[in-house]
């Protein structure tokens, strides 16, 4: 004999509100009901080990079956079941009222944030989702227990009575709704099986097959796994991707509770890097592969696994970040990864440092990023100068100290964004003696100001930035050639063959390597017009880019030039030409003229 009651007399229809407002993550309700039929089965297991269940529990198993045609999907187990007191307990009220509470709360935030909320929390009732009808047929473990059926049709009225499952365990019928026939389909299915309960611990069985013959290798002890194993595994959670470089073990189970694998890609750019994304299991179902704002940004760089029971899944995004569980995590999890490098770096310096290339936007980006990070940062970050050479930043601050102090007592370092364009200037600086560091990556930018803010009395220059001499004084540059009459004709003559007023001139007492030597803005000048570029405005407007060229009046070139004919004007416009050409900055029209020109002359 079968009873119908009301769920709840006093609530509003909760079920349209769950049909609608998680609407982009219905697929959620199959990992929720195979959670519930995992835990089913994990309870009687729990309970024939303390000796409270004596009876055999034989090999615990899911099944999941889709029946196209009668277009119902049921999720069976072989658990621990229910009576029908405890369906009324559990299901209709408890369940329920969980289920309530998590709509109410939710219900008016359901829109940008749908598919962050979806993660758990509404447990039975997300079948509603997807179901206009759900039916329960159950058998409970317990001795002389009778058969239980329970059946809603997703109006607040449900029936509960007698059952027709005749072996212990649990069946969930639902009765896909209308407008969710794209559950009606094989592939959908398996494919939402293997995405979320690839690495459960019952075996789930669909269409003939164990979806979930993978271990979750994370759970396994570090000691009993090689090196194969975990690339086995990397490949496996990522079919296409390069092996990995290294990777971390992580197995924390006090203040909280987190295990997992973070894999350090092959990869030189974030953007490759942000493909294959870290997964979030909780309890080895699969939450979510979109961690933002649970890790800190760096650590979305790596790849692998986290499953922590501890991330709280149905709180709003908003608030995950300053969640006291979710910092102490990050931060566990941050310093793991800052230790590793540090290993590393320590146990086989020469395999650290071929491995750098890709893990340098890492490191900077921690550094940058994360203050307890940069603080083990800074004994393992790697700088590379353009002869190939790496050292840490202590290391290479007191390398070029003695030669590179200006008379402030400022070591300056100077670096390079593109040794290419810039190979003119290089070479100039590494003729002097200095040492020019590459800094051509993405954040690299930023990173001049984080060296400059860590480290007492360094400064950081970029090679084309100004004249060399001046940062750092040479031995040669006090006494001029010239003196102040002649190095104002000198002025004067270039003044005059530099038609365009793109150029500005002056002369100073250089070492005597070069005649000429063009600088772009000052280093100070650059930085604020890059920074106004990044913010998204440029104060500068549209100002062109202003070169100084710097006549060198110590330059034996220089004497024969203002002492000299007519003549002199052409050799100073092919001077200037050329040191422009050199740096590159002769374009278009200037420089279609120049080539013609010298080619008439050939
Ligand atoms: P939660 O799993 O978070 O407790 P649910 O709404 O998913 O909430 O489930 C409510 C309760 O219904 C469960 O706690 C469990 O007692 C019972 N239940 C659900 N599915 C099953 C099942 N397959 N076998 C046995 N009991 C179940």
């Amino acid at each position: 004999m079968s009873k119908s009651g009301s769920i709840s007399v006093n609530t509003e229809n909760i079920f349209p509100i769950i049909k609608k407002f998680l609407y982009s993550d219905h697929e959620i309700f199959l990992r929720e009901l195979i959670s519930n039929a995992t835990d089913a089965c994990q309870k009687l297991n729990t309970l024939s080990r303390i000796g409270e269940f004596k009876g055999e529990t034989g090999d615990f198993k899911i099944t999941v079956s889709l029946d196209t045609e009668a277009k119902t999907l049921t999720i069976s187990d072989n658990g621990i079941g229910m009576t029908e007191e405890e369906i009324d307990k559990y299901i209709n009220q408890l369940a329920f009222s969980g289920a309530e509470e998590f709509v109410q709360k939710y219900k008016d935030k359901a829109d940008a944030n749908a598919n962050v909320i979806g993660h758990f929390g509404l447990g039975f009732y997300s079948a509603f989702m997807v179901a206009s009808k759900v039916e329960i047929q159950t058998l409970s473990f317990r001795e002389g227990a009778e058969s239980a059926s329970w059946e809603c049709d997703g109006s607040t009225t449900f029936t509960i009575g007698k059952g027709k499952r005749e072996t212990r365990g649990t069946d969930i019928i639902l009765h896909l709704a209308e407008d969710s026939m794209d559950f009606n389909e094989k592939f959908k299915i398996s494919g939402l099986l293997s995405k979320y309960c690839r690495f459960l611990p019952v075996p789930i069985e669909f269409d003939g097959k164990i979806i979930n013959e993978e271990k979750p290798l994370w759970l396994s002890k570090p000691s009993e796994l090689g090196d194969e194993d975990y690339i086995k595994f990397y490949q496996s959670l990522y079919p296409f991707a390069e092996a990995p470089l290294f990777w971390i073990h992580i197995n924390v189970d006090y203040p909280f509770n987190l295990t997992g694998i973070l894999y350090f890609p092959k990869v030189d750019s974030a953007i490759e890097a942000e493909k294959h994304k870290v997964q979030l299991y909780s309890n080895q179902v699969f939450v979510t592969d979109n961690v933002r704002d649970i890790l800190p940004e760096f650590l979305m760089l790596l790849h692998g696994v986290i499953d922590s029971p501890d991330i709280p899944l149905n709180v709003s995004r908003s608030s995950l970040q300053s969640d006291s569980n979710v910092k102490k995590i990050t931060s566990h999890i941050s310093k793991k990864v800052a230790d590793k490098l540090n290993e590393l770096f320590k146990g086989n310096r020469e395999d650290f440092q071929a491995k750098w290339p890709n893990i340098d936007l890492f490191v900077k980006y921690g550094m940058l990023s994360d203050e307890k990070f940069a603080e083990k940062g800074k004994d393992f970050c790697l700088l590379q100068s353009t002869d190939g050479n790496y050292k840490t930043i202590p290391e290479y601050v007191e390398s070029v100290r003695t030669v590179q102090t200006d008379k402030d007592g400022n070591v300056v370092l100077l670096y390079t964004n593109h040794a290419d364009e810039q190979h003119a200037y290089i070479s100039g600086a590494v003729g002097r003696g200095y040492s020019v560091l590459k800094f051509e990556g993405p954040l690299d930018n930023h990173f001049t100001g984080y060296l400059e803010q860590h480290n007492e009395k360094v400064q950081l220059k970029r090679v084309d930035a100004d004249a060399l001499d001046k940062l750092i004084p040479s031995e040669t540059s006090t006494v001029a050639l010239l003196n102040e009459e002649e190095a104002a004709k000198l002025l004067g003559l270039f003044e005059k063959v530099n038609q365009n007023n793109d150029i500005k001139f002056k002369t100073e007492a250089l070492s005597p390597e070069e005649p000429l030597i063009v600088v772009t803005e000052s280093e100070y000048d650059r930085r604020m017009r890059d920074m106004s570029k990044m913010n998204g405005f440029n104060m500068f407007g549209n100002l062109p880019l202003s070169y100084q060229t710097i006549l060198n009046t110590n330059h034996p070139k220089a004497k024969q030039l203002i002492g000299s004919d007519e003549s002199a004007e052409n050799v100073a416009l092919k001077a200037l030409n050329l040191a422009m050409l050199s740096k590159g900055l002769l374009k278009g029209e200037k420089l279609t003229a120049f080539v013609k020109s010298e080619m008439e002359n050939l």
